[in-house]
């Protein structure tokens, strides 16, 4: 079988385009143009990369941006010192503290220092509140993103058995919520599973729609996919690789050539969640600023 590649690329540049357009709009009537802040702690390759990407975002669909750098020995103290200034800022409708944080600081707490309504990361305990009772509010943007893939290529959800393997904050969890919602997509009937999850094989099997969030290089093998499923890999691995200019390739949580075939639909890595993530990420800063303006 063929699969059909769900193309975050394609998806997230008709997101963008979108955006921009509404962007052109709020300017000719004069209001409030949005502006997206991130916070880069420390100086981590991949931090560096999905910020600088996240910036370069902005400008394509004419968002005001600021980057924060501040160096990786900095205290937890002065962070929140920096997370207040944003808050406080307003300038800036919303921003992002770009994960992981150097060891000596707490995370969640500087999770929970971001206002609320400038949460677009969708982190804050109050975002995921929201989200669990259906009200508006920034969905985290990696399983939104992964949504509106689903929509945008008419995928069937309803009564259909979605699997998550993983059980993160940020992915796997939201996820298993918003597949379950009472909604499109949705109306799943959700198995969530995890590292003390037995029989993994033997779930994924069951699976008409299994997004891998776990974070191994090519862990879903084809033994673990049904004929016809399909498939959404959120994992994202920096190989060495001499061959490329970059010294390394990107390689995602399924084995892809193996397991493609037998998929109806299935993203790749790169080009599948990855830009979804960071055009969610534009969607939530649009909607900061309608809910707040
Ligand atoms: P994480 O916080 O490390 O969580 C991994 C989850 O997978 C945990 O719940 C863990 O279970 C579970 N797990 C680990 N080994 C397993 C196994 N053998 N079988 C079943 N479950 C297992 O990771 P994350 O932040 O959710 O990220 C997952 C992956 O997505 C990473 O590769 C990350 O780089 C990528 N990612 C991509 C994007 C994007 O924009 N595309 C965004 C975020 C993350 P326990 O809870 O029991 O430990």
């Amino acid at each position: 079988m063929e699969p059909t590649i769900v193309s975050g690329k394609e998806v997230s540049n008709k997101v963008k385009d979108d955006i921009a357009l509404e962007v052109e709009q709020i300017k000719v009537n004069g209001g409030k143009v949005p502006h997206l802040a991130a916070i880069l702690v420390g100086d981590d390759g991949a931090s560096r990369t999905y910020v600088n990407a996240k910036v370069k975002a902005c400008e394509r669909v004419g968002f005001g941006s600021t980057l924060v750098k501040l160096d990786a020995d900095i205290s937890e103290a002065d962070l929140l010192t920096e997370v207040q200034k944003l808050n406080n800022n307003p300038e800036i409708d919303g921003y992002i503290v770009q994960l992981p944080l150097p060891k000596h600081i707490d995370e969640q707490k500087v999770t929970e220092a971001i206002a609320p309504e400038k949460d677009v990361d969708g982190f804050h305990p109050v975002s995921l509140g929201k989200m669990l009772l259906d009200l508006p509010s920034f969905l985290p943007a990696t399983p939104a993103g992964i949504v509106e893939m689903l929509r945008h290529y008419n995928i069937p959800t309803e009564g259909k058995h979605c699997v998550v393997i993983g059980r993160s904050h940020i992915v796997g969890s939201p996820m298993s919520v918003l597949m379950a919602r009472n909604a499109y997509p949705g109306n799943c009937t959700v198995t969530i599973t995890h590292s003390r999850t037995q029989n993994l094989k033997e779930i994924t099997n069951q699976a008409d729609i299994l997004i891998v969030a776990l974070g191994k290089p090519e862990f879903l093998t084809a033994d673990m996919v049904k004929e016809g499923a399909t498939v959404i890999d959120v994992g994202i691995h920096r190989i060495e690789d001499s061959s490329k200019k970059s010294g390394f390739r990107l390689l995602g949580d399924v084995k892809f050539d193996e397991v493609a075939p037998k998929c109806a639909f299935i993203s790749p890595v790169p080009g599948g969640v990855g830009p979804m993530t960071i055009a969610s990420l534009l969607k939530n800063t649009l909607l900061a600023v309608k809910l707040n303006g």
